[in-house]
């Protein structure tokens, strides 16, 4: 899969995905992310990339024509008209479910907004798909950018030394994942649970599966609704909600 960020800060965005887990999967050609510097296709003779918004008021807009002609560009690289995203507070919240989606395609790019954001006919010209983080408002779109190329990256195959580690982790399967332990058994006076000791797999299974349903209700009893539950879960939560 090939991720393009066009970005105002290409190397802030390099540096965190070439750390760890992520820049290991660039190296190997497991993904391949590009963080493209839109200000290298300003047409302005000054090379500025934004300007005082019409109409008055605070801040600075990023100008259509140089967020345009990148993300031309990328097209004619690519041969096609890839995905596009806008970062946006104004945009669908990211889920798990939309990560999946993403996840599946061959190219997507990313436009991270800055200042007070992008000239809305661009917004029209280029009718990308717009993508909030949550409720709240960053200075720029690099974080946000920055959390959908890690968790669409992360779900490509061998990117993940198992791809088990996905499938149970929180949000898959519309559970929270289970509480997890490592060395040493005993630490400041708290036992590791005594059946993750025992090696009896198909029981450790069974207590997984009973606290992450107990963790989802409690934390989360909305995901709920749209959890794969057997009539056994179903029991075992029926059992909670009594006590
Ligand atoms: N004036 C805009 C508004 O009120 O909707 C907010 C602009 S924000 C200061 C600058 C840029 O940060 C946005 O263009 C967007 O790319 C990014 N951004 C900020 N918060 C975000 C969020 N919650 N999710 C995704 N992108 C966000």
């Amino acid at each position: 899969m090939r991720i393009d960020i066009m970005t105002l800060f290409p190397d802030m965005c390099n540096s965190v995905l070439g750390e760890s887990i992520i820049g290991r999967a660039r190296e190997a050609g497991k993904v391949e992310i590009n963080c493209i510097d839109i200000r290298s296709y300003t047409l302005d003779k000054h090379r500025r990339v934004d300007d005082k918004p019409y109409g008055g008021g605070m801040g600075m807009i990023m100008a259509p024509q140089p967020i345009y002609d990148c993300f031309q560009s990328l097209c004619e690289e690519i041969g096609k008209k890839p995905h596009l995203i806008y970062l946006t507070p104004q945009g669908k919240t990211l889920t798990q479910e939309k990560v999946k989606e993403l996840a599946g395609l061959d190219n997507i790019v990313l436009i991270c907004g800055h200042y007070e954001g992008i000239d809305e006919r661009v917004i029209e010209e280029l009718e990308p798909e717009e993508i909030s983080v949550g409720d709240y408002v960053l200075t720029g779109g690099e974080l946000p950018a920055l959390i959908v190329a890690d968790a669409v990256s992360r779900m490509q195959p061998g990117v993940l030394s198992d791809d088990e580690c996905f499938e149970e982790e929180s949000h898959f399967n519309s559970l929270l994942e289970y509480p997890q332990y490592t060395h040493p058994s005993e630490w400041n006076g708290r036992r590791v649970p005594e059946i993750l000791l025992s090696g009896h797999h198909a029981k450790i299974e069974e207590w997984r599966r009973q606290r992450s349903l107990e963790r989802t209700l409690n934390r989360r009893p909305d995901m709920l609704e749209k959890a794969q539950l057997s009539n056994k879960d179903i029991q075992f939560l029926s059992n909670i909600k009594k006590d």
